[in-house]
């Protein structure tokens, strides 16, 4: 349920309100908007008596909301959220789409991952993406080299400034994550992890989930819906591609269509990852590009400095050069950078 106040309604009609759901024992979240103020409630509205509500000083309106992803919803939210780095970057709403870049896993070789990142750097991408902590599908293949692996990204950030992305797995390793990283990665196998969800609503830091391999968007909406409700508002969904019946092709189908519906239902910025999601080098660029066309406020590719020799998805890792091409179609297409005119920088 969501009461929306008139725009002139005052702060002890809005305070009145509150109070008057949490005397019932329900929560609120309140929504300042520009123009008007608007109260989530929940818990279980069984008990409420709607009409009451709507007779309170200063509610202008009480909307039942039946899908029960509410926080993210932007029937609670009106306005686009953006989520602001302390470096200055913003990622969501109009903000120019961000580029997330870097190896699959990060990997003992700490001068391949820094000529990742310096290149990315150079091509004006705003993050380092790369799993120290790593979820295979067989115990035998690369785990990851985890405290070392969040070290290597700290000193590829301290280099280049670009803000570090990396997996977390385990609600144990999430005082370790912090300590290093800008944004905690929750993998698509962990998507519906809920004690994982629900401890990373107790973080300030931004919190990225990935589509499961097969989630609905539903479902997708509901695990953001665990990290708001609490207490982080600072979820990214990043479409990553679902299991399809053709692997001939592509290692997953990436849905392009989730960005635009995303951004219908819910306030939260949306990513796509068309490396995951298509499984080829070749597929990045059009995959990505349509992502672009489609709203997507980033996109997070994996590039490698020698990809034939990658612990970790090889296959589908751009080499630094491919990388630096593709990073200029992209740049060109949401008008960073104006590779014609040697003036504009
Ligand atoms: C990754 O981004 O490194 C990763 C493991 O992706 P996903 O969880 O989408 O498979
Ligand atoms: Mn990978």
């Amino acid at each position: 349920m969501i009461i929306v106040m008139e725009h002139n309604a005052t702060i002890d009609q809005l305070n009145r309100v509150i109070k008057y759901i949490e005397d019932r024992g329900l929560k609120t979240q309140v929504n300042n908007g520009e123009l008007l103020n608007v109260v989530a409630v929940i818990g279980d509205k069984s008990i409420l008596n709607d009409e009451s509500i709507a007779a309170l000083d200063g509610v202008r309106e009480v909307k039942k909301i039946q899908e029960p992803y509410k926080l993210v919803s932007r029937v609670a939210h009106p306005e686009d959220t953006i989520i602001k780095f302390p470096n200055g970057v913003k990622l969501g709403g109009l903000e120019r789409p961000v580029l997330m870049v870097g190896p699959c896993s990060v990997e003992k070789d700490f001068e391949g991952l820094l000529k990742v990142a310096q290149a990315a750097k150079d091509m004006g991408c705003q993050f380092l993406r790369g799993g120290a902590f790593k979820p295979r599908t067989s115990p035998y293949d690369f785990q990851g080299l985890e405290e070392k692996g969040l070290q290597y990204l700290a000193r590829a950030r301290e280099k280049t400034g670009l803000l570090v992305v990396t997996e977390v797995m385990d609600t144990m390793d999430i005082s370790l994550l912090c300590k290093y990283a800008d944004v905690l990665q929750v993998g698509a196998r962990n998507m519906q992890n809920f004690k994982l969800l629900k401890a990373l609503g107790r973080i300030k830091k931004p919190v990225m989930i990935k589509r499961g391999p097969a989630a609905t968007i539903k479902e997708f909406l509901l695990a953001a819906e665990y990290v708001v409700a609490n207490g982080n508002p600072n979820v990214i969904f990043c479409e990553r591609g679902v299991k399809g019946f053709d692997t001939h092709f592509t290692r997953n189908v990436l849905d392009i269509a989730a960005v635009p519906i995303i951004r219908k239902f819910s306030h939260l910025p949306i990513i796509v990852d068309p490396s995951h999601g298509t499984g080829k080098r070749y597929l990045i660029e059009p995959m990505g590009k349509a992502a672009l066309v489609a709203g997507s406020h980033g996109l997070m590719f994996e590039v490698h400095h020698d990809p034939d020799n990658a612990m970790c998805d090889g296959a589908q890792s751009l080499n630094i050069e491919q990388f630096k091409e593709i990073a200029k179609s992209f740049n060109k297409l949401i008008g960073r950078i104006d590779y014609d005119n040697k003036n504009n920088k």
